[in-house]
């Protein structure tokens, strides 16, 4: 198979959309840890993965962004922290047909850095390359690094899992004020990935937080900062509670319809975060097709 940064070089890549959004569509609860769910209904995994690669996804994520052990700690789970990954890993790939990509899903530990909370950063770096670890070890093919609020919790991130030897993408998530795009800790898009290419980020990128039409200007800054290649998944637009239920404003067609400037703006590969569902990435497959 293709290396996927060779692939990059002419082809725009899809990502998958969310894995919370499907699971509750399959009876998870509030408050469960999804991550067991590789362990407690693997099928049900399997099924969610399988609707993304036959709705046109080149690169499934693996069900593990709570996966580290500080954050499965939390839920009295981290000695399972290997056999939760590795198993996520093997479903993904077991779904994952000739030609397409299973990426390690690598989410925030939910522990603050020095002097804002009391992680070490090397401390972090262990975390994250155990969890990458037992992702490589189930056959991921690269990591995409996600949601990060904080450019140092990302860099360690980025650290443990290059130990690994596999690609590693690094996304933070940003917000839109009155003077620009910031983290909550403040990190600025073109510094953040600067510092992250400089540590050997193969790609870097965004998540969450914002409506893909809030994407575009985001992505032309990250792209004008660095040359690898860019990713980026918003979310469809921000939830609005229905019958007390969250419901996302952007469906399939309008998220689909804000793909094209995302990929003028210079992303490489395009995917979907909270909110979206097959649908959208189906959607999204259409439009990159024509393009
Ligand atoms: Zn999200």
């Amino acid at each position: 198979m293709m290396d996927i940064l060779q692939r990059l070089k002419n082809k725009i890549l899809l990502l998958d959309g969310a894995a919370g959004t499907e699971l509750m569509a399959r009876g998870i609860a509030a408050g469960e840890v999804s991550e067991l769910w590789v362990l407690k209904k693997p099928d049900v995994i399997a099924d969610i993965h399988k609707e993304y690669f036959d709705a046109g996804a080149d690169i499934v994520l693996t069900n593990t962004f709570g996966g580290t052990a500080p954050k499965l700690a939390a839920f009295g789970l981290d000695d399972r922290m290997e056999e939760i990954n590795r198993r996520a890993a093997e479903i993904a790939r077991s779904q994952c047909p000739e030609g397409k990509y299973v990426a390690g899903d690598i989410g925030p530990t939910g522990k603050l850095i020095k002097p804002y909370g009391d992680a070490d950063p090397e401390e972090l770096t262990e975390a994250f390359a155990r969890q990458a670890r037992a992702l490589a070890e189930g056959g991921v093919d690269l990591f995409i690094i996600e949601t990060m609020m904080d450019l140092t919790e990302a860099l360690a991130a980025l650290s443990g899992a290059k130990e690994t030897g596999l690609p590693v993408f690094a996304a933070l998530t940003y917000d839109k004020k009155p003077r620009g795009y910031f983290t909550m800790m403040g990190n600025k898009p073109a510094d953040a990935a600067r510092a992250l290419v400089e540590a050997g980020a193969s790609g870097v990128g965004t998540n969450c937080t914002l409506r893909i039409g809030d994407m575009v200007d985001l992505v032309g800054e990250i792209r004008d900062a660095v040359s690898v290649p860019v990713f980026v998944e918003p979310n469809a637009g921000s939830p609005e509670l229905v019958d007390g239920k969250a419901k996302y404003v952007d469906g399939p067609k309008e998220f689909a319809a804000v793909v094209p400037d995302l990929v003028k703006a210079g992303a490489n590969i395009v995917g979907g975060c909270c909110g979206t569902t097959p649908q959208t990435i189906a959607a999204a497959r259409r439009v990159l097709d024509s393009l």
